[in-house]
């Protein structure tokens, strides 16, 4: 039950594979032109579906009927290992557990029309071992492919990646996680209404472009939701609160007003106040962000409760963000409530100094 959403929306084929338009384009030029590169890298940050896409691959150019049809022989024995081989490298760092790994290289598949391997986190493999695979590369017969995948490509040697055909995975957007995660809610006839629809787009957000965090966040508000939890108890348990808190306290010191009345509320939440100053300091980012560079287009994931903000003057909300980080020092030593208030109230104390200066 622990990630069933995730294991439920697995993509089984190309067309199911949510997002990367271009990459799946690619792939299906080559499944129906039947004509591969020898050698692949996919690169890109994590959650952004390089495995999946790699199996999903394999899989359907190895049928021997079309596109994975879960009935020849090949499709029927590819989660027995035998001519599709997945390894994780950062286990197998070692020339000899390469040299292990490809001993069969040289037989031909067995019911598959390729036989294919896949090295996942291949940047972890040492020299040695890059030196047998950059061997091994060179001389592959065409019924192998080899798909390499990393999240840190810089650490993958040059001679190797010349020899590979690049794809990059490009983390989701905003808007792409939230339309993901809605296309999911529908298939799962969850309805949310309007009030709680910010819990969706808090996953969006905090998900960073990594559809899997997404829907394992998801899985747990669907079991709560199943539960009969109620909606306002499910984001007592998020970290949406603690957002709420840091948007509440800033907006206290620009207007200057219940400062002590929201200090007071955090501490008797007991909302970890190192976390408090720290999500300050990212919306304090986003604000400096968008009034240096003002193309909201490209940053539309910031837009959030910007508007509250809009009237801030760039320089006070730089001095702002420099008395915060001087605080996030100062909590790290020490984490209590008076630490917290003083600090606060510092802040408050530097920030009213410095704007009275500023008009
Ligand atoms: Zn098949």
């Amino acid at each position: 039950m622990k990630d069933f959403l995730y294991k439920k929306y697995k993509p089984k084929n190309i067309k199911d594979f949510f997002g990367h338009r271009v990459i799946k384009k690619i792939f299906n030029i080559f499944i129906k032109k039947k004509i591969f590169p020898s050698n692949f890298i996919f690169y890109g940050e994590k959650g952004t579906g390089k495995t999946t896409f790699a199996r999903i691959f394999s899989k359907s150019i190895m049928c021997i009927k079309k596109n994975s049809c879960e009935s020849c022989k090949s499709c029927t024995n590819f989660s027995k290992k035998i001519d599709f081989i997945e390894i994780d490298a950062a286990s197998n760092r070692k020339v000899e557990d390469i040299n292990k790994i490809f001993e069969n290289v040289m037989y031909r598949p067995l019911f598959s029309n390729y036989k294919v391997y896949i090295l996942d986190e291949v940047h972890m493999l040492s020299k040695h071992a890059f030196n047998s695979m950059l061997n091994l590369l060179e001389n592959i017969s065409n019924y192998v492919k080899v798909v390499m995948i990393t999240t840190d490509i810089k650490k993958v040697p040059k001679t190797i990646l010349s020899r590979c055909f690049k794809i990059f995975f490009k983390r989701f957007s905003y808007n792409e996680t939230l339309l993901y995660l809605k296309t999911i809610l529908k298939k799962e006839n969850i309805l949310l209404f309007n009030s709680n629809k910010s819990i969706i787009k808090y996953i969006a957000l905090n998900s960073k472009g990594s559809l899997r965090d997404a829907l394992v966040q998801l899985n747990y508000i669907y079991m709560l939701i199943k539960s009969k939890i109620n909606i306002n108890e499910i984001k007592k348990h998020l970290d949406i609160f603690k957002n709420r808190y840091a948007y509440c306290l800033l907006d206290c010191i620009i207007k200057k007003k219940n400062l002590i009345k929201t200090v007071k509320k955090i501490i008797y939440n007991n909302i970890n106040f190192k976390n408090i100053y720290i999500k300050i300091l990212e919306i304090a980012n986003k604000i400096i962000i968008l009034k240096e560079i003002q193309i909201k287009k490209m940053f539309v994931f910031i837009k959030i409760k910007y508007k509250l903000y809009k009237n801030i003057n760039l320089n006070c909300i730089i001095k702002l963000r420099e008395y915060l980080i001087e605080e996030i020092y100062s909590i790290n030593l020490v984490n209590n409530a008076e630490n917290f208030l003083a600090g606060i109230l510092k802040i408050n104390y530097k920030y009213n100094k410095y704007t009275q200066g500023q008009t």
